[in-house]
């Protein structure tokens, strides 16, 4: 289960490294609305997502909107992450997806903007590592160069 999910809450991203805890395990279509325990109707969740979904099913309750399954779901169909690391819904799923399990609680929006830099700064770091190695090699060239340049200085005072 945990595999399946790479460790993370199905819902909202948020790593058991982050939590530093398990996850615990969500069943999409509440067991007190006719959900079973199959493994479709199983979601790994964070405790906070888990708690604001809680026993919501659209056939019985109001909006009447379902609930996104990241699981079944192409859920980058239905939400896009904006550059404050805040989340938006596209579609009316994705909107009542992002209100239900509050996807903006603070904590989230800051934890995004700290995966945000993360990448960046990995990216910053490769592309500093290529620029080092680029100026090693010149280094061992330019080395190379100056004995054989200083070889011929040499051979030819041998040579006078
Ligand atoms: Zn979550």
């Amino acid at each position: 289960m945990r595999e399946l999910f790479d460790a993370r809450c199905a819902y909202c991203g948020v790593h058991e490294d982050a939590v530093g805890a398990t996850l615990t395990i969500d069943h999409h279509r509440p067991r007190t609305r006719g959900g079973t325990g199959d493994a479709e109707n199983l979601v790994y969740a964070c405790a906070r997502c888990n708690e604001h979904k809680g026993a919501y099913w659209h056939e019985h309750d109001l909006p009447h909107v379902r609930l996104l399954h990241p699981g079944r779901d192409d859920l980058t169909h239905h939400l896009r992450e904006t550059d404050d690391g805040s989340v938006a819904g596209l579609t009316r799923e994705g909107e009542f997806f992002v209100q239900r399990l509050r996807l903006n609680r603070p904590q989230l929006v800051a934890y995004r903007r700290m995966r945000r830099s993360e990448v960046e700064l990995n990216a910053e770091l490769a592309a500093t590592r290529r620029h080092v190695e680029a100026l090693e090699r010149k280094v061992l060239d330019l080395r190379s160069a100056l004995e054989s340049a200083a070889d011929e200085i040499e051979r030819r005072l041998k040579g006078s």
